[in-house]
């Protein structure tokens, strides 16, 4: 594969291997010293064109603890803001000889468009509400270390899954290894499609001890055009994991979310304190995951 835009076109093979690599990356982060030569001489344009912590951080530090020269694309500073079209301005980049780009969007596709205009191998770090690739792979990275495999999970996907491209990459991901997954939420953020693309929607109440694992999704308020919830306060005590609901969650159970989270929104902050809540594992192991996609796309791609 030259590119990761999504996880539905994914090949299966290609994502098992980043899983695989990813445990030998997480090993080296692990050491005093941290950088590796593999991606020396490579240089790798991060586009972020829509607000980011995680993401963008991680990507960076992958690439650096590789070894890759990096340079930053920063919308508000560029020459878009004189009007340059986003293809006019791929078109100058791609003349740098670069051999990434990272694309994060609020328009779902924008990675898709660049791929097709630039030699780069583009790597999709979240575009609108279609996906969030190297997302799901952590989240699977970290399902898989805990629980020791991939298939046969029952994965509960909770919240605002209309507006969600992590609950889209996962449900692609956990099909492609033969888990199952659940979606709950507000009957208006939780499309009927949903289930014709293989996911079974359920009441939430019904499931907190019937499943591996909970992944809770933030109420996405930047993409929501209209009153999706009739209040904050009804969301919490309807889908919220609460205090109250965590008692009926066995300690087993895998609790994630990709962040940022709204505390005392979709979740409480007594969550954190529980043992198999892996919010700030899935970012750890992010770095070591997003190695292994750089590594994989720039390197062995090549040979
Ligand atoms: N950080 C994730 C994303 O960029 C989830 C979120 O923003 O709620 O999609």
């Amino acid at each position: 594969m030259k590119h990761l835009l999504d996880i539905e076109s994914a090949d299966v093979g290609f994502l098992l291997k980043v899983l695989n690599t990813s445990e030998i990356f997480l090993k080296v982060l692990d050491q005093p010293s941290k950088k590796l030569p593999t991606l020396k001489g490579k240089t790798i344009l991060f586009m972020f064109l829509e607000p980011s912590t995680r993401t963008q951080i991680s990507f960076e530090l992958a690439a650096k603890r590789l070894s890759a020269d990096t340079v930053n694309f920063s919308p508000g500073k560029s020459s878009m803001q004189k009007g340059e079209t986003l293809l006019d301005t791929i078109l100058n980049l791609n003349s740098m000889e670069l051999d990434a780009v990272i694309v994060r969007s609020p328009s779902p596709g924008t990675p898709h468009f660049i791929a097709k205009h630039i030699n780069a191998s583009v790597i999709n770090a979240g575009d609108g509400a279609h996906e969030h690739p190297t997302q799901a792979l952590l989240d699977a990275f970290t399902v898989k270390q805990k629980l020791g495999k991939l298939e046969n999970l029952k994965i509960l996907i909770v919240g605002d899954i209309l507006h969600s491209r992590v609950a889209r990459s996962n449900l692609f991901l956990w099909k492609k290894f033969g888990s199952e997954v659940l979606f709950s939420g507000p009957p208006t953020l939780v499309p009927e499609e949903f289930s014709r693309l293989g996911a079974k929607i359920v009441e939430l109440d019904d499931y907190l001890d019937k499943v591996d694992v909970i992944m809770v999704l933030r109420i996405q308020k930047e993409r929501m055009e209209a009153s999706y919830i009739p209040s904050i306060r009804e969301y919490r005590e309807f889908w919220g994991i609460t205090s109250e609901r965590l008692k009926r969650i066995p300690e087993r159970t895998l609790i994630l979310h990709p962040g940022p989270v709204n505390w005392g929104v979709e979740m409480d902050w007594e969550v954190m304190r529980r043992e198999n809540t892996m919010i700030l594992d899935q970012v750890r192991n992010g770095v070591a995951v997003r190695m292994a996609v750089l590594y994989h796309l720039l390197v062995k791609a090549e040979e």
